[in-house]
């Protein structure tokens, strides 16, 4: 983009006619206390069917009581960066209790997920090495493949038989550009299908490569104890030696975290810039973490409540001759084809009272925009029921693509 006073305007208005400018919609509040619901004026409430609280936490009063007692202790902010005066107590006993949670022997915390891949991919990965991702894994595993100058190579889909084809060729070459790192989401975010983890691990493990899981959507969500995709593979450290988890989505509360053996997760503490360079998470939301933390463990029933209603979801959409994608998580995508399609889709439901926003390029390929609709144990069947209903009717109310 030049400088020009017109070149912000200009560039805006070719994504409005591209239907590919992004706006925000603003909260005001929750109309009911798990937050499902906001208050509209002169209308039903809207129910929001595309955040990440997959397990209700997000406004859980406890989580609220541990974040506000443990600000009266510590205060609001860190203070300071981890390596210096921000690692406190409670961000010292939530990385042992993550590793412990996750059956490794230690854990690292990170501000955010995106910061946590990105640290560790570019951690790891030296210049000229060989990066493999899949191709729909998240931006932030891409961006720390771009900024560690290794060689990004991306894998079909899903796709082990692809990601040994990269692997092969370099390895006849030289010792030293034989180095590699496989990278993939666990549960991915805009599809909802789950990554073939054990393949993956048995090629990694094949040509001696680091194997990083990056499970933001399926911690606390799979497996009977929520230990996401690698519970339900029956894979542990040995396998998987990096796993990145998010505190966001179904923990509820915000920060990310990366768990492995203790040597490995000391290397990355030394080496991550996006660790060293940034200010602790606060106190507070570590505290109100651990408490979700043991709420994962503790209500098991918050993950059984899930499943059951994605499967009434799943069963009411085929009812109604709706196509869904091949997904038993809480993402549920319904594929559009172009973002016109999408966006109207999206409005349609918004108007009949539900709140599951379009998703367009450049976060899906071209051609794959999509509502993404998610699930969580703080819906009702109610509310599943009326969403599969208000859908069948938008759907039906658009142009054909
Ligand atoms: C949401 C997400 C992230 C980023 O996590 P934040 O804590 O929101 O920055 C990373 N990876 C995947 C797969 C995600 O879906």
């Amino acid at each position: 983009m030049h400088r020009s006073p017109q070149a912000a305007a200009d560039a805006l208005a070719a994504l409005q006619q591209q239907h590919l400018r992004r706006t925000r919609r603003t909260v005001q509040g929750y109309a009911d206390e798990a937050g499902t619901t906001q208050p509209r004026w002169g209308q039903a409430p809207l129910v929001n069917f595309c955040g990440n609280d997959y397990l209700g936490l997000a406004r859980d009063p406890r989580l609220t009581a541990a974040l506000t007692a443990a600000a009266a202790h510590w205060g609001v902010g860190s203070g300071a960066s981890h390596l210096v005066t921000g690692h406190t107590h409670e961000h010292q006993q939530l990385e042992e209790e993550l590793a412990a949670f996750t059956g490794r022997e230690s854990a690292l915390l990170f501000s955010t997920g995106y910061m946590a891949n990105v640290g560790v991919v570019s951690a790891l990965c030296g210049r000229g090495e060989r990066v493999l991702q899949d191709r729909l894994n998240h931006a932030s595993l891409i961006d720390g493949a771009r900024l560690s100058g290794g060689r990004l190579l991306r894998y079909r889909h899903n796709d082990v038989a692809d990601a040994a084809r990269l692997l092969a060729p370099a390895e006849a070459a030289t010792e030293a550009g034989s180095a590699a790192l496989i990278a993939t989401d666990g549960v991915f975010s805009m599809d909802g299908d789950v990554a073939p983890v054990s393949g993956l691990a048995a090629l990694a493990q094949q040509h001696q490569a680091w194997l990083l899981v990056d499970d933001a959507h399926g911690l606390g969500v799979l497996g009977a104890h929520g230990g996401g995709v690698l519970e339900l593979a029956g894979l542990g450290a040995q396998q998987v030696p990096l796993l990145v988890g998010t505190l966001g989505k179904a923990l509820g509360t915000f920060g990310a975290f990366v768990a492995g053996e203790r040597d490995l997760i000391d290397y990355i503490l030394q080496r991550a810039r996006s660790y060293i360079y940034t200010t602790a998470l606060p106190p507070a939301v570590a505290a109100a973490t651990r408490a979700a933390l043991t709420l994962v463990r503790d209500e098991p029933w918050r993950r059984d409540r899930l499943q059951g209603l994605i499967a009434r979801f799943r069963a009411a959409a085929v009812r109604e001759g709706l196509a869904l994608g091949d997904s038993e998580t809480p993402i549920q995508p319904v594929l559009l084809g172009d973002a016109a399609r999408a966006l109207a889709a999206s409005l349609a439901l918004q108007q009949a009272g539900y709140w599951v926003a379009a998703i367009r390029a450049p976060t899906v390929p071209a051609g794959t925009e999509r509502l993404r609709i998610t699930l969580s144990a703080a819906h009702d069947e109610a509310q599943v029921d009326g969403l599969v209903a208000a859908l069948a009717g938008a759907l039906h109310g658009l142009e054909p693509g």
